[in-house]
């Protein structure tokens, strides 16, 4: 019986009090959903890999001295994070239009952008999570202008780290959400990367095929998901080759 104090429920995650004070523990879920929680399936073993890939990315992001939530993976589904205060945006960085830009300004799906571009979204499912500009954030209070400082550079950052990281296996970055927390430790605040980086926050294509490797498989009933994100983590080389995710087989772990 699970009697930890449960934190929060999101759509893909579960948060729960952690072992010590200013921890949670991050637990992944096999739900996928969309557009806003009117698809819904459950994905056997998307929670298994999405935690592994969200693991090696924020270890990596960590390594080059973005600051992030992350303390270590626990086991397979779960990681020990720190407690921040969640700043109610979602931050996303564009390379390629696809998705919600290429509808909304008409612009072909897989067209290169001449700069990466950051937009912000409020985050209320009430309300479908809207697009908001930097003076709606600041005016309302979301954040104040020298955290928006911060957010934009270090989520540009992330990007130029993040598409190098995936064309090195054979991935294109074509867009990705983020989400940034305040961090409180001794008097200090700072702003730190908070939530997941997987397949279900990322668009990726592949290099070659520009086949898609992500949530859009969900989202436009393209089948092989699992498949899909399987291989993003085999690439990355947090899965063995013939590693199965699915309930019931647990996977043999190569990196510890
Ligand atoms: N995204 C996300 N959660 C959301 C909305 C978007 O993780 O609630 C990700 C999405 O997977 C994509 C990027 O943010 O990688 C940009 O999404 P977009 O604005 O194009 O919206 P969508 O077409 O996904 O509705």
């Amino acid at each position: 019986m699970n009697r930890r104090r449960r934190v929060y429920e999101g759509k893909a995650k579960i948060l729960y009090e952690g072992p010590e004070p200013g921890t949670l523990v991050q637990h992944f879920k096999d739900d996928a959903t969309a557009f806003n929680k009117r698809k819904h399936e459950v994905v056997d073993g998307k929670g298994v890999l999405n935690n592994r890939i969200s693991e090696y990315i924020f270890t990596q992001l960590g390594e080059i001295g973005i600051p992030t939530h992350f303390l270590r993976r626990l086991n397979m589904r779960e990681q020990l994070i720190r407690e921040v205060e969640i700043i109610p945006l979602e931050v996303v960085v564009r390379n390629i239009a696809a998705g919600s830009i290429a509808k909304r300004l008409g612009i072909e799906e897989g067209t290169p952008l001449s700069r990466s571009i950051v937009e912000f979204y409020y985050k209320k499912d009430e309300l479908d999570d809207p697009l908001v500009s930097e003076e709606h954030i600041t005016a309302f209070g979301w954040a104040a202008p020298p955290e928006l400082d911060d957010i934009m550079s270090l989520s540009i950052r992330i990007n130029d780290f993040l598409c190098g990281l995936f064309l090195g296996v054979g991935i294109r970055l074509v867009d990705f959400k983020i989400e940034f927390g305040r961090l409180y430790e001794n008097d200090m605040m700072r702003i730190v990367l908070a939530d997941e980086i997987s397949p279900d926050s990322c668009r990726l294509w592949d290099r070659e095929t520009d086949e898609k490797m992500d949530k859009d498989r969900f989202r436009r009933d393209m089948g092989g998901m699992l498949e899909a994100y399987h291989e993003v983590a085999r690439r990355l080389g947090v899965l063995t080759e013939n590693e199965n995710v699915s309930q019931g087989t647990g996977p043999v772990l190569v990196k510890d």
